[in-house]
This record gives C-alpha cells, sequence and structure tokens, in this order.
C-alpha cells in the first residue's frame, strides 16, 4: 500500500527504536542495560493509585468531556496558581493523552503548510516531526554547547520569518538537563511578543531541578508574554505517571477551543481512570515527588564525577531533568569509530549497554544517557562502558 506523504518521510522516535533494540536483545537473552528510557524508574505514588482503583469501584469508567473532567482541570488551575502564581480559568485548560499528545493536538490546530516554528537544538525527538505532522516547517535554531546548549535572543531575533507562527521553549530541556534563567527567558519572551509569536513552554520536567535551581515558566514574567504562551506539561515526570498518558495545555481560549474540538473527533478523551488519577497526583501529598528529586540528584552527582572521568567525555553538569548529554567526539575519535551513531551500535553490541545517539536531538556530536535508573545499574553501565573505551583504544 502507499502511504500518505506526510508520514513517509517521518522518522521513527530514535529513543523508542534505541529502546525496542535493548529490548530485543534482552530477550535474546542476553544482560543488557537499558540507558536509553526517559522514564523515572519508581512506581506511581500509592495514594494515586488507590484514587483511581477507587475511582473504578465507584463508576469513573465512562467518556468524559473531551477536553477532560472539570474536576482535573480546577486540580490543574490549582496547581498552576500554587506553582507559579498563574491564574487561568478552566476553559483556558485542555487535559491530553499524554504531554505528546498536547504537543501534537496544538501543533495540528495552530499550523498551515508552510507556517515555521522555530525549534532549538539540541531538542525533543518528536518536536521537528509534530510540526511537519502538521504541515508546518522546523526550523532549527542551535543552542551552542558553550553557551550551556540555550539560545540566545538574537539567535531568536535572525531566525524569524514573515511565516514564524510559534518558538519551542524546553526548560528544563530534554536531552541536555539545561535551564533557562528568569532574565533569558524575559528576553526571549520580550522578542516573541514583539514579532507577536507563541511560546510553547513545555515544562514537562518542571519539578525535576537540582542543586537549588529553580524553575521558571516563562508565562510569569509578563502579562504579554502569558498572552502569547501555551504551557504544556503533564504528570510523567513528576509523579512517575509515564504510563497513565495525562498530560495538559494551557493557554489562550480559542486554540484551547479547537484542540478539544479536535480530541472530540479522534481520542474522545483522555481515559477516564488515569484522569482521576491525576486529580490525587495535584490535589494529594507532594512529598514523593521530593524524595524522587532528591534521588535523581544523588545519583546525578555520582555518575556525572564518574563519567567525565572516561577518556573523551566532555560534558557541562546539568541542572535538571534526568538525562546527561555529553560530547563523545573525542571518544569516539580515540576508539576509532566512524560516527558517534556507530560507537553508540558498537557499544550495545560488545557491552549490551544501550546509549541514545545525539542525532536524534539535532546534536550528532553528543549521546544521551538517562540516570533514571538506580545507583547499582548505573555504576554496572559506567564499568562497561569504560572497558569498551579500554578495549578499543
Ligand atoms: N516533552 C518532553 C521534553 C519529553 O521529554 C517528553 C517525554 O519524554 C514529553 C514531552 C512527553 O511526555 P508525556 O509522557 O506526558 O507524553
Amino acid at each position: 500500500m502507499n502511504l500518505a506523504k506526510r508520514v513517509k518521510a517521518l522518522t521513527p522516535s530514535s529513543t523508542l527504536a534505541i529502546t525496542a533494540k535493548a529490548n530485543a536483545l534482552k530477550a535474546e537473552g542476553h544482560d543488557v542495560i537499558a540507558l536509553g528510557a526517559g522514564e523515572p524508574d519508581f512506581n506511581t505514588p500509592i495514594h494515586i493509585i488507590e484514587h483511581a482503583e477507587k475511582a473504578m469501584r465507584e463508576g469513573g469508567t465512562k467518556y468524559t468531556p473531551a477536553g477532560g473532567l472539570l474536576q482535573l482541570k480546577n486540580s490543574i488551575v490549582r496547581k498552576l496558581q500554587q506553582d507559579q502564581q498563574l491564574e487561568y480559568d478552566p476553559s483556558e485548560v485542555i487535559v491530553t493523552t499524554g504531554a505528546k499528545h498536547a504537543l501534537y493536538s496544538l501543533f495540528q490546530v495552530l499550523l498551515d503548510e508552510g507556517d515555521e516554528v522555530i525549534v532549538p537544538t539540541p531538542y525533543w525527538v518528536s518536536y521537528p516531526e509534530q510540526v511537519k505532522l502538521a504541515g508546518g516547517k522546523p526550523v532549527l535554531v542551535e543552542g551552542k554547547e558553550e553557551n550551556g546548549f540555550k539560545i540566545t535572543p538574537d539567535q531568536l531575533e535572525k531566525s524569524i520569518s514573515e511565516n514564524t507562527k510559534a518558538m519551542i521553549i524546553n526548560s528544563p530541556s530534554n536531552p541536555t538537563g539545561a535551564i533557562y534563567s528568569e532574565e533569558e527567558l524575559e528576553a526571549l519572551g520580550k522578542v516573541c511578543v514583539e514579532h507577536d509569536i507563541l511560546i510553547v513552554s513545555d515544562e514537562i520536567y518542571e519539578k525535576l531541578t537540582y542543586f537549588g535551581e529553580k524553575h521558571t515558566s516563562i508565562a510569569q514574567l509578563s502579562e504579554e508574554i502569558k498572552k502569547r504562551t501555551m504551557i504544556i506539561n503533564g504528570v510523567s515526570k513528576s509523579h512517575s505517571m509515564t504510563g497513565w498518558r495525562i498530560g495538559y495545555a494551557v493557554g489562550d481560549r480559542d486554540i484551547i477551543q479547537a484542540m478539544t474540538n479536535l480530541a472530540s473527533h479522534s481520542t474522545s478523551n483522555p481515559t477516564s481512570i488515569a484522569q482521576y488519577g491525576a486529580i490525587a497526583a495535584y490535589d494529594g501529598p507532594q512529598e514523593p515527588l521530593q524524595e524522587m528529586k532528591e534521588a535523581f540528584e544523588g545519583r546525578l552527582n555520582k555518575v556525572y564525577d564518574e563519567l567525565v572521568q572516561i577518556p573523551g567525555f566532555k560534558c557541562e553538569k546539568p541542572k535538571g531533568a534526568f538525562y546527561l548529554f555529553p560530547n563523545v567526539t573525542e571518544a569516539v575519535r580515540l576508539t576509532r569509530f566512524e560516527s558517534v551513531d556507530k560507537w553508540v551500535e558498537a557499544i550495545l553490541e560488545y557491552e549490551k549497554v544501550a546509549l541514545v545517539p545525539g542525532s536524534g536531538f539535532g546534536s550528532p556530536d553528543n549521546v544521551r544517557l538517562s540516570y533514571a535508573t538506580s545507583l547499582e545499574v548505573l555504576e554496572e553501565a559506567l564499568d562497561r562502558i569504560r572497558s569498551f573505551m579500554e578495549k578499543h583504544q
């Protein structure tokens, strides 16, 4: 069958691809360590599970409104008020099947053929693909390694054309863990206001900031910026609920209404049971989040210190999310591989450690390692990488 043009150009998610490869090797009986996963290794806090169970027994198993339960929208509005001092009305919120689908729907309702979206590199793998699926054109702007992988207002200004409709900002970032400061966000926000561009602020790693760093939503910085910002967030990373598939978008009421109309013809609604779980996530105790964050911070300290000792690995210490994104060009050169992709393949083949090549994030000199796995496993992975480097030099 001849497939539609728009999906022929689609690149499969490199993170899911490497996880699939690692799983296939595991199924063959190999002892594989997968550092590709983008999800916390903790189980969902028990009070959330219990609340969802109760909802199921009490009949919360039916269709909900397409844009989500009003009770959950209210919880999200309260969360934004408490955490970011941002005021929204529930009509400015849509609950979606994960943050990924919030972004997908947003680009579907926003973009016409040829509209441009500014995507800073390194980017989360799905941004450019989702923009293209909606007929748009991703315009890549390099977040330079020497600038902590962040783009500057000057770069943003220069990448704007008459077709620019939106820009994406992801802080803390997947894959780099970089966090934009208030001043940096304000400067970028100003440019977007001047050019009347929508800011898509993906805040899915909001709760995972370390060493006293604090997350700021760009929407907090002025009323003018807030008017043009669509916040994307959800419970996947914050509450260790990746499989529940609950995310949300908050912003301009007309855009939210269009996304809701689209949902009414595509998903109908996010899973009812998971929505009840998300209510408990936002309204219930937040202590488990702190515990997870402390565990991640401890691992980051340990893994970072060891990683930068490996010959050829160059890495700034990330401040958020749960990834390290070292530049490995020197490691690849030392082991005489022709590219980072080939080197990553060899590490999986010889040492059974799955890393994600940076090419999928628009940054071919780097690899992404997730430290969302136990310290014991991380130590073993580092031993294997060290051993690979020794054997191949
Ligand atoms: N945005 C970023 C930057 C992510 O890393 C991810 C997940 O990996 C998502 C969005 C999607 O999150 P969800 O699981 O809620 O769809």
